[in-house]
């Protein structure tokens, strides 16, 4: 293993326990994210790593040594170490500023050169920058001067602690690109600690989620979108607070489209396959007469199963996975993000097929609760019944401009009343 984390824990002074029983085996090229809230124990145990602070007990090791036995010099050979937001040093020119660690490594001035016109490069900006000071550059180049620093002492294992986390929204995606972008290229491991979801999902190789000093989940991005490991997790995914920023829409059968592209499993394989031609669809649902939902039948299977003499009866699967109408969207949403469903067919009380909630709909409905939330923050107004009725998208079904409307008409309807309640209040 490349770098190995047992058993760490650390308590400060005062006897607080700021990291529990922390393990983690680390391969060479991995980019690891540490997400967590503030207090969490992000920082302490990434500045365990190089040493910065000493654990408690447990052990940490490069390559099967320990690193508590190497000498400090040594070991910053093989690790950088990126703190939050250090800007260039105004003073020192560009090449200067990024062979910042080389020189405290007391590498040659030859060497040092040499690397600070490769670093430049690889950062895409142009030689000439290497004489300049830092006022002379924008604040994006500067930025790309920051990551080319961090990574021009050419340690095995670089450490960023929320290296980006102040930055605004553009420079930092073009600063996540270009550190993806390089530690792919190098194969350098990163541990990379940030409280940003997003960026963790968009970086990371693997994702450690951290509460309270203790590992809560270590997975890959995508395990951690399709199952994370409890609420905190989920929390921090951020879908809870998108699908409740939108209160009036809350069950399945509010946002369902009402046409679902169904067929009785007695109708024939050539009856199927005209339906989803003109419909446009890959799936078809399966229904028996009474119009209970039996299952589905997609294209592949019709093509590979097909027989003019045949039924859908005879060919769809039964395994189905369906939502009730009542169903609350968040829990629905859940589902369709852990399975990857494009689309879930609605049902009522009594099994009968009533409609089928797409990925697309439920997309545009995370949209409207931002949409509405940035209306809310721009004109601080708070009347959020009225500004909440935002005109729904085309894709999201007939049931929701019902529903808008109407709640319009209760508002000012409300309002009208409560004058004359007042008034007969006072009567
Ligand atoms: P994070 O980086 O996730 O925000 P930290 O590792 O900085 O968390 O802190 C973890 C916990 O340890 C917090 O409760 C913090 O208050 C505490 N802590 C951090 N540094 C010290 C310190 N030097 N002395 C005492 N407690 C500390
Ligand atoms: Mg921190």
């Amino acid at each position: 293993m490349f770098l190995s984390m047992s058993h760490l824990n650390k308590t400060y002074s005062g006897n607080k326990v700021a990291v529990e029983d922390f393990n983690l085996e680390i391969e060479k090229g991995e980019f690891i994210c540490f997400i967590g809230t503030s207090g969490s124990g992000k920082t302490t145990t990434m500045r365990m790593i190089n040493r910065m602070l000493n654990q408690t007990s447990g052990t940490i090791q490069i390559e099967g040594q320990d690193i508590s036995k190497m000498n400090p010099v040594q070991l910053r050979r093989r690790i950088g170490y990126v703190i939050q937001n250090i800007g260039l040093l105004p003073h020192m020119t560009i090449r200067d500023n990024i062979t910042l660690v080389p020189r405290l490594l007391k590498w040659s001035e030859d060497k040092r050169n040499q690397r600070a016109k490769e670093m430049i490069e690889m950062v895409e900006l142009p030689d000439s920058f290497l004489d300049r000071y830092p006022a002379e550059l924008s604040g994006g180049q500067q930025q790309r001067i920051g990551v080319a620093r961090a990574l021009a002492a050419d340690q095995d294992i670089i450490l960023m602690d929320e290296a980006f986390s102040a930055l605004d929204p553009v420079t930092r995606e073009m600063l996540q690109d270009l550190v993806k972008n390089l530690q792919q290229k190098s194969g350098k491991t990163f541990v990379f600690v940030t409280h940003d979801m997003d960026e963790a999902l968009k970086l990371a190789t693997r994702i450690v989620v951290m509460s309270h000093g203790k590992m809560v989940q270590v997975a890959t991005p995508e395990e951690i979108l399709r199952h994370p490991a409890n609420d905190f997790v989920e929390e921090l995914i951020g879908r809870d607070r998108l699908i409740q920023a939108k209160p009036s829409i809350t069950t399945v059968g509010q946002v369902m489209l009402k046409t679902p592209v169904a067929m009785v499993s007695s109708a024939t394989l050539v009856q199927a396959l005209k339906l989803m031609h003109d419909r446009r669809v890959d799936t078809l649902l399966v229904t028996d007469k009474e119009n209970h939902l039996r299952g589905f039948v997609d294209i592949e299977t019709l093509n590979d199963n097909y027989s003019p003499t045949k039924q859908l009866g005879d060919i769809f699967n039964e395994r189905i996975f369906y939502v009730n109408e009542n169903a609350v969207i968040r829990d629905t949403v859940d589902r369709i993000l852990k399975h990857g469903y494009k689309n879930v067919p609605v049902v009522d009380d009594d099994g009968k097929l009533v409609g089928i909630v797409t990925r697309a709909a439920l997309v545009d409905i995370v949209y409207d609760a931002l949409f509405v939330d940035d209306k809310l923050d721009s004109t601080g107004n708070d009347d959020q019944e009225t500004t909440g009725m935002t005109q729904p998208s085309a894709e999201s079904a007939t049931s929701q401009t019902a529903e808008s409307s109407q709640s319009q008409q209760t508002g000012a309807h409300a309002k009208g009343t409560a004058t004359s309640d007042e008034t007969k209040v006072g009567d």
